[in-house]
């Protein structure tokens, strides 16, 4: 037999650097998604394909980390997260099925890699529940998005985390995923532009930034530092005043951005329950770019004439999406302007003489789901 199954890259709506505070975020999956074919077999390795990868890879059934590297590690970072777990199964459960003796699995993908989609957490959720499903194994989608996110973080060795690969797993179509990190508790928030005859344009700025990963440690390292002065745990306990009362200036500005973002993202999660009021999550969209740019500092120039041009030309709101430092920027735009909007990000950038940016309309799209495997 073989199960096929395909999880979704993502885009966070709002909710930008909170989720190491234990604050509020919101993502929603993307119609864009990796599709991972798993058939069993007695072999004792692990064969896998990728359509973007040129080599195929091979490791064995009992992979340790450190043991492969290269984009290969994602996948075998889930073999090993699954036999884990399956070895020690929770007290009470039946038996593990069956185990892992050997499996060819084979990767198709049209998530933009690297670009802040989260295509690492659609690899590991759509090879982790094509794995469930071939084996049996009964895991749910909850310990499914657990078991990729410590793929990444213990396998690949990158400290994420759990947004993106519980955005993979939980989202619903015409909602975004509203998660709360400090309890992980999360609820489907309906989020439909279409039907209120909006378009949310994905601009992909194809920038990338060295400072990216050295900056992220030193956000993460101010943020704890803000919350110690203020003796509190995170910042998610923290009020303006209490940030506003912080003496070094940088740190005040960084808290400040947390404290604000985690108040933008209820506020949005507000109105999109509120039914009708989608086109008025437009200025919070905009007002978290400006804190990302002016208080937190982690925006770039590509980014910022993304956000203006496309304001500029119609759009409600507008904002970077992601780590910062290059990536996507997200336009909200009433239908009828789209068109422009798109044309006048482009015209910036030609204008800049920066590489024409990728600009696509986005929907609120399933998570994870079984598929019908290609015939061929
Ligand atoms: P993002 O998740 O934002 O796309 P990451 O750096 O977290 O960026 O993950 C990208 C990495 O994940 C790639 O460099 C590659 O190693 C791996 N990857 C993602 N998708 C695929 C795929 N379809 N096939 C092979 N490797 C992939
Ligand atoms: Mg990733």
């Amino acid at each position: 037999m073989t199960a096929t199954w395909a999880a979704p890259g993502r885009i966070n709506l709002i909710g930008e650097h909170v989720d190491y505070n234990e604050g509020l975020v919101l993502p929603f999956a993307l119609s864009m998604a990796t599709t991972a074919s798993v058939t069993a077999n007695d072999s004792g390795v692990v064969t896998v394909t990728s359509d973007t990868a040129d080599e195929p890879a091979t490791f064995s059934v009992d992979v340790q980390p450190g043991d492969v590297t290269g984009w290969a590690a994602y996948v075998a970072g889930v073999v090993w997260a699954v036999r884990e777990k399956i070895d020690q199964p929770a007290e009470g459960a039946g038996d593990p099925a069956g185990g892992i003796s050997g499996l060819e699995v084979t990767i198709r993908s049209d998530v933009p890699v690297g670009a802040g989609l989260s295509s690492s957490a659609a690899l590991e959720c759509s090879v982790a529940c094509a794995i469930n499903a071939e084996l049996g194994l009964g895991l749910d989608r909850v310990t499914i998005a657990a078991l990729a996110r410590r793929a990444e973080n213990d396998f690949v060795g990158v400290p994420t985390g759990s947004m993106d690969q519980l955005a993979s797993m939980l989202c619903e179509e015409g909602h975004a995923l509203f998660l709360d990190c400090r309890t992980m508790q999360t609820r489907a928030v309906p989020f439909d532009p279409d039907h209120a005859d909006l378009t949310l344009l994905v601009i992909d700025t194809h920038a990338e930034h060295e400072l990216a990963g050295s900056e992220y440690g030193d956000r993460r390292t101010s943020c704890e530092e803000a919350a110690s002065r203020l003796g509190l745990d995170s910042l998610r306990d923290a009020t303006l005043d209490q940030v506003t009362s912080l003496s070094d200036p940088v740190l005040l500005r960084r808290a400040r951005h947390v404290v604000t973002e985690i108040h933008r993202v209820s506020d949005v999660v507000q109105r999109l329950e509120a039914a009708g009021q989608t086109a008025e999550i437009g200025g919070l969209l905009t007002a978290s770019h400006q804190s990302l740019r002016d208080d937190f500092e982690v925006s770039c120039e590509e980014l910022d004439v993304a956000v203006s041009s496309a304001l500029l030309a119609g759009a409600l709101g507008a904002r970077m999406t992601g780590g910062g430092f290059g990536g996507c920027a997200i336009a909200l735009c009433p239908s009828a302007a789209a068109g422009a909007v798109k044309q006048s990000v482009r015209a910036a950038y030609d204008e800049h003489g920066w590489r024409e940016p990728t600009i696509w309309a986005a929907s609120p799209a399933r998570g994870a789901a079984s598929v019908e495997p290609d015939p061929g």
